[in-house]
């Protein structure tokens, strides 16, 4: 566990999560709004990223990939510098989002989080426009959710705003 710049207890802590895999997850209450930490990784070019990974040989989904512009994703796989956001689960009804920030993407706090509960954010997996049926049977969502749409990819575009997503293979 890292300590906080400031000296105070951290705001989260990895564990095992009842969603997938290790998730994060509040040590104290984290109030509406708070920037919580850095999605962290390797800044690479779309291409190299559709290089590192490719779906159709992949036997479990890969989620590591944000899209930080046109150009560039930020790999956050552990291997490529990931930090503890990369442990940060998906849920369709999610307690926290992603923004991006002066080129960087930070997770924030959109509710007020009791501690033990579970950090996840919608990720938004981008849709391809091809296969994208085929697709959503990869990427199931386990999020438990009453507002569970059965897979993280992206909801059907709708809004403008500049949305931190997770980058899909062309
Ligand atoms: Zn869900």
């Amino acid at each position: 566990m890292s300590i906080s710049k400031n000296g105070r207890e951290p705001l989260y802590v990895v564990g095992g999560s009842s969603i997938h895999g290790r998730g994060v997850f509040a040590t104290r209450y984290i109030r509406k709004g708070t920037q919580i930490l850095e999605y962290e990784g390797e800044r690479i070019s779309n291409r190299e990223a559709d290089r590192r990974y490719d779906d159709s040989r992949m036997k479990s989904h890969h989620t590591f990939l944000f899209t930080l512009d046109k150009n560039t994703v930020i790999d956050g796989a552990i291997s490529a510098g990931g930090g503890d956001a990369s442990y940060i689960n998906h849920s369709c009804d999610p307690n926290c989002e992603a923004i991006i920030t002066g080129r960087k993407i930070f997770i924030h706090a959109r509710k007020g989080i009791e501690p033990g509960v579970e950090l996840a954010y919608d990720y938004q997996y981008e849709r391809t426009g091809k296969n994208d049926d085929e697709l959503e049977k990869f990427y199931l969502c386990r999020c438990g959710s009453e507002k569970c749409r059965g897979t993280i990819m992206k909801p059907a575009p709708t809004s403008r705003r500049r949305r931190a997503s997770k980058k899909n293979r062309k």
